[in-house]
């Protein structure tokens, strides 16, 4: 059988609605219920003030894709609000042109808010933290500006009238309704985002980014299409704002804004829909609460601020994370099942094999590599081995693509590789470990596996929001792909918990799982065995030897000689950046010199 049939008699295995999902969605629907019952108390004061909570949230929406899954701090997100508040009242005003209709005028304020998102994003590609942030609140400041000083159009100071919304929308009570069917789409549209193979890329960015490369997860393209639709949300949540104000001055988009749209997320917790829902909520509604005590609800807020961030770095999220603390399994042992990696490897087409000559690579005076020449052929495990410093990391980095040598030719198959591309790897079946785990550690194992796979899928980001049949089938396949690659390596117990509750042993098989995601025909393993007890070595000696014989090429990075000896083909020692020895372990083993220089006695 195929590796493809394989994983395809396994989906059909699968029940098709998994409870998770209910699990998942219950929490809004009951909020939703709650909402549209909140006009029926006939309370018009507060539902003017959830309104707000509903504009405010589908902007946070949007930023929460940014900032809470990206870890990307655009503090400045007022000025999409600004920008899509001002189209939308200046097309329906008639300032620019003959007036438009509310709702043609609010799409309007989506697609040039999308357009300014991006261009407000965009240096987060160059600027890093705070540099970034920065640059998105330099951006508010510009667009107040120029809403000021463009008074035929804007109307400067003195502002614009927002547009009424046509009926039934034109009431308190219609207005109320036409935003939370809004902030709803938003939610789904966004969590259908969070949930698919471009949500776990963009955690991936955050907390993995050398990772993520290396699984071909490309952080300008991703970051791109998020700034598109985050700008977009915000765009609409502007257009509907100035339809909630009725009035429009450049005051109306204060600093405050924007910190309560930033912080928001921050007490809701990162990786999270619900979270930040909550947490926008409780912000919109707190200086409401607190206005009996109007001197102190500064006070209260700032409190609330530092107790969550103190109390509970993880925000909302973490409270609400039943699942986070369930007690782990009590039989923690790892078992690889070998014939699940045969199940994932089977008739994945032998590569042609790596041949590195004459390699070159110094960082300043260190010649980390230094002349050296390479063969690593399918179906073999070859080990490299050297003391500290030897140059082992940068041989696998400059392999996979991430360093580019100053000299020597990469061949794969007998075609020169692209150098200093990691991205590009991951298409051509070349996985990797790291010699420290690189992993998610506030999402569950499963998902960071099933990050592994983010190439190995065809449906589009459009698609992911609107859960097109396609991405649906790449959701299951890259799922049922996961299991059978935690059943590999041993971890099939561990699939749901968050990865920062494993043991780094186990991160070490984790790490394996999710570059057998990729099918690899090349496998780059640095230090995999560091860390681990003798039984765990010669659990993951099997795995290896396994992959191995299903024809895909492995590079074995160790210090353990045992595991070395026990597994290899071939063995290269290096020293000071260069080939020390080159032969089978039997040749290795009785080398006068690599014996009395690293083996030791
Ligand atoms: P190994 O993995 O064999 O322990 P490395 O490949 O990590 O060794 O390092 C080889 C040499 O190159 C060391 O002297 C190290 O300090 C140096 N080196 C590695 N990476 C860098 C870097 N990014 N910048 C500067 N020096 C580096
Ligand atoms: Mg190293």
């Amino acid at each position: 059988m195929t590796a493809q049939a394989n994983i395809s008699a396994a989906m059909a295995l699968r029940s098709p609605a998994s409870s998770s999902f209910w699990v998942r969605v219950l929490p809004f629907a009951l909020l939703l219920v709650a909402a549209l019952a909140l006009p029926t108390l006939g309370d018009t004061y507060w539902t003017v003030i959830a309104t707000r909570a509903a504009v405010y949230w589908v902007l946070v929406s949007g930023l929460n894709l940014i900032v809470g899954y990206a870890g990307q701090l655009a503090i400045g997100y007022v000025a999409l609000l600004t920008i899509g508040a001002y189209t939308t009242s200046v097309l329906v005003e008639g300032n620019v042109s003959e007036p438009w209709g509310p709702f043609s005028a609010l799409i309007a304020a989506g697609a040039i808010g999308g357009f300014f998102g991006l261009v407000v994003g965009l240096p987060a590609l160059r600027l890093r933290t705070f540099y970034f942030a920065m640059a998105t609140l330099g951006f508010a400041t510009i667009v107040t500006q120029i809403a000021l000083a463009w008074e035929s159009v804007t109307g400067g100071g003195i502002g614009v009238p927002g547009p009424m919304m046509p009926a039934p929308f034109n009431s308190d009570t219609g207005l109320y309704y036409l935003c939370i069917g809004v902030a709803t789409v938003a939610t789904i549209l966004t969590a259908n985002v969070a949930h698919s193979r471009f949500g776990r890329g963009l955690i991936a960015i955050r907390d993995a980014e050398v990772a993520a490369e290396a699984y071909g997860i490309s952080k300008p393209k991703l970051l791109a299409m998020v700034f598109v639709l985050a700008g977009a949300l915000a765009g609409v949540a502007g257009g509907l704002f100035s339809s909630l104000q009725t009035y429009i001055t450049p005051e109306a988009f204060t600093f405050e804004l924007s910190v309560l749209f930033f912080i928001s997320i921050l007490i809701g917790g990162r990786s999270s829909i619900l979270g930040p829902l909550l947490g926008t909520l409780i912000l919109t509604v707190l200086p409401e609460i607190a206005a009996p005590l109007a001197a102190w609800s500064n006070f209260l807020y700032a409190l609330l601020l530092l107790v969550i961030v103190l109390a509970i770095p993880g925000g909302i999220a973490s409270l609400l994370d039943f699942g986070g603390r369930s007690p782990l399994p009590a039989d923690r042992r790892i078992r690889p099942e070998l014939d699940a990696v045969h199940q994932i490897l089977a008739e994945v087409p032998q590569g042609g094999g790596i041949s590195l000559k004459d390699l070159h690579l110094s960082f300043g005076g260190v010649k980390a590599i230094n002349g050296v020449d390479l063969q690593i052929k399918a179906g073999q495990v070859h080990g490299l081995i050297g003391p500290n410093g030897s140059g082992k990391t940068t041989m696998l980095n400059v392999i996979s693509g991430y360093y580019r040598p100053q000299a020597g030719s990469l061949m794969e198959d007998g075609t020169e590789l692209p150098v200093g591309k990691p991205l590009q790897r991951a298409k051509r079946a070349f996985a990797r470990t790291f010699q420290t785990p690189r992993m998610v550690g506030d999402t569950s194992v499963l998902k960071n596996v099933m990050a592994g796979g983010y190439t190995r899928a065809n449906g589009t980001f459009l698609e992911a929001m609107f859960l097109s049949g396609r991405h649906r089938k790449d959701e299951r396949r890259l799922r049922t792909m996961a299991e059978l690659a935690l059943r590999a390596v041993g971890l099939s117990h561990m699939a749901h918990v968050r990865a920062d509750r494993l043991q780094h042993s186990e991160l070490r098989f984790v790490e394996i799982a999710r570059a057998l995601m990729l099918q690899p025909r090349y496998l780059l393993l640095d230090e995999p065995a560091a860390g681990l007890t003798g039984d765990e070595i010669k659990r993951l000696g099997a795995i290896i030897k396994e992959i191995s014989h299903c024809g895909t090429a492995v590079l074995l990075v160790e210090h353990h000689a045992d595991l070395i000896f026990d597994i290899c083909d071939h063995v290269t020692v290096l020293n000071l950046g260069t080939v020390l020895a080159s032969g089978t372990p039997q040749e290795i083993r009785s080398h006068k010199e690599v014996v009395s220089a690293y083996l030791g006695a």
